[in-house]
């Protein structure tokens, strides 16, 4: 069994998903006619460069929608990675946490799936590096007939992004995804108000199509009247804050 699993979500997209982990965590790639952009490199277990290689001969532009481990793991791959200003530093010095051995430890955990013959989890280390390029709100990517809005989202980390495009496509990272796990709101470094906020700012994006989750099921459902009704729940409830707990609404839950 192959370590990503493809999604086609169109003739020129196409989800990565690594099912084999628990954390189900995807990446994204969106082929323009002049370049391809991949959103996010997974969790560092396989070459997703040989995935996204043999899927299009376009050159790549790599974004990322934050610099957690588990959505940095293959950017050591690439000539390019491009993040929000407030990511930048974690992704140059590490966030104090989470180091190469505590990663490793994650990476191994509850795995349902054999893991690629070549991958070696002693060989495995925990990417550092600078950014060749910045994403800032409302930043315009243009892939060759196709375009790609960044949208600052943060909260559940200072950088966060998520992505729209010309289609309706809505990437929204760890901001927003289905609920088999909590969207997590509740690290030291996490901000609820923040991510309320920009759950609020997504609710309120025009040309909304369709919500592409960076865990879990790989299509969420949710009207953008629901999230600014989970929004205004959270508020009146004074529920916007660390320490409220598990906030269960129907498509997604966040943790606090
Ligand atoms: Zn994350
Ligand atoms: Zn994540």
């Amino acid at each position: 069994m192959e370590w990503f699993t493809l999604e086609r979500l169109d003739q020129q997209t196409v989800a990565i998903s690594e099912y084999g982990h628990w954390e189900k965590v995807r990446s994204f790639l969106l082929m323009g006619q002049k370049e391809a952009l991949l959103i996010d490199t997974g969790l560092g277990i396989g070459s997703i460069k040989d995935v996204v290689e043999g899927l299009t001969d376009l050159p790549i532009r790599v974004v990322l929608t934050h610099v957690h481990w588990d959505h940095i793991g293959g950017v050591g791959e690439f000539d390019n990675c491009n993040v929000h200003p407030l990511d930048q530093e974690w992704l140059e010095q590490g966030i104090p946490v989470w180091d190469t051995v505590s990663v490793r430890k994650e990476l191994m955990r509850e795995l349902s799936q054999p893991l690629p013959a070549d991958f070696d989890i002693s060989r495995f280390e925990l990417f550092k590096g600078c950014p060749t390029g910045h994403l800032l709100d409302s930043m315009e990517i243009d892939l060759g007939g196709r375009k790609v809005c960044v949208i600052h989202t943060p909260g559940h980390s200072p950088g966060h992004v998520s992505f729209i495009d010309t289609n309706g496509y809505l990437f929204p990272g760890d901001c927003l995804y289905s609920s088999e796990t909590p969207i997590y709101g509740n690290y030291p470094s996490t901000s609820p108000q923040d991510l309320v906020r920009s759950l609020e700012k997504l609710a309120n994006l025009p040309g909304i199509q369709r919500i592409f989750g960076s865990h879990n099921q790989l299509e969420i459902w949710v009207s953008s009247q629901e999230l600014r009704d989970s929004v205004t729940y959270l508020r009146e409830n004074d529920l916007v804050r660390h320490g409220t707990g598990l906030h269960q609404f129907r498509a997604f839950r966040l943790l606090f």
